[in-house]
């Protein structure tokens, strides 16, 4: 099957997208990588009256990540995620996250703002984002704003962005000193069955700034708020642990699916937030 017709436009400015999406009141969609979209057009499940192809704006794909941070344009390529020098030294949990997705030709193509914009509930960069403290610039012709990823995620393929809004850019607070990651997947790069990740940074004993996120427990990434809260200041002991792990098992709610029982799925979560806080109080993940 082949996509529905539809008008095919260039932009070559942030302000030419956001115009050309207004213009078509809701029925364009915005061409990044084409991972998602681009199946989605073949299936028509998707079938707008324009594609608005973003790839030839200049400086919608700049990494300017720092010691407190920092933003990346929402065109950035997953590979460049997983190259740059920069983002392994302030922000490592996304380059390991980032080598988890599909292969290489998906890492090639697939950007960081079709990602989130995607929302995909297993996805490893609305993960990341989320427990990265992560939020988006958009654009429209009605001016910016910025919403935190935690807002932006509303479901399974559903955000808070309106149909004629452009993510530019994913802004990153400064970042966490230590990572942990933990995925299950059916195949190696498969979309997971579940993650967690956990950043916090170390204070002498004590751990501060914990955020634990999870995937594949709800209809989209969540952050477990109060299991983060029984680990604050907290040195990760076994009965800590513990604690983290059955708040966090309190706020998941997981469905059956293809991949895994929600019986199962709490099974899992249990093992892996364990094993994750594990290994963040043993000095973390290292890229
Ligand atoms: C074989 C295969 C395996 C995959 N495996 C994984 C995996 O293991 N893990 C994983 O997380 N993902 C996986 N993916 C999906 C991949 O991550 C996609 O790249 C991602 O979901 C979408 O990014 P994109 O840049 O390709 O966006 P596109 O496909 O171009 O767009 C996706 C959606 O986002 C919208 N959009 C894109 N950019 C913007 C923007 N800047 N502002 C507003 N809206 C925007 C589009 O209009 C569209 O609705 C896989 C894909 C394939 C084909």
């Amino acid at each position: 099957m082949k996509a529905a017709p539809f008008a095919y436009v260039r932009p070559s400015s942030v302000a030419e997208a956001v115009t050309a999406l207004a213009e078509h009141e809701g029925m364009a969609r915005v061409l990044a990588g084409g991972q998602s979209l681009v199946p989605m057009l073949n299936m028509r499940l998707m079938r707008p009256t324009a594609v608005v192809d973003v790839n030839r704006i200049p400086g919608l794909d700049t990494v300017a990540i720092g010691p407190e941070g920092g933003s990346i344009g929402s065109l950035t390529r997953y590979s460049t995620l997983e190259a740059s020098a920069d983002i392994a030294a302030h922000l490592a949990l996304l380059t390991t996250v980032t080598r988890h997705i599909g292969d290489r030709q998906v890492r090639n193509r697939g950007t960081i703002g079709g990602s989130l914009a995607q929302a995909d509930p297993v996805g490893e960069m609305p993960l990341a984002c989320l427990a990265l403290g992560a939020s988006v610039l958009v654009q429209s012709v009605s001016g910016t704003r910025e919403v935190p990823v935690h807002e932006l995620l509303l479901g399974p393929y559903w955000t808070s962005l309106e149909p004629d809004e452009l993510i530019v850019e994913v802004r990153f607070p400064t970042a966490p000193s230590l990572f942990a990651f933990s995925e299950v997947t059916r195949r190696h790069n498969d979309f997971a069955v579940l993650a967690v990740a956990v950043t916090a940074t170390r204070t002498g004993e004590g751990f501060t700034g914990v955020r634990l996120a999870a995937s594949g427990v709800e209809a989209t990434a969540i952050l477990a708020e109060d299991a983060s809260a029984v680990l604050e200041g907290t040195s990760l002991s076994d009965a800590e642990i513990a604690a983290a792990v059955e708040a966090t098992v309190d706020v998941a709610d997981p469905s059956d699916d293809v991949r895994a029982s929600a019986e199962y799925r709490v099974h899992l979560l249990r093992v892996h937030v364990r094993r994750a806080l594990e290994r963040l109080r043993d000095g973390g993940d290292r890229v």
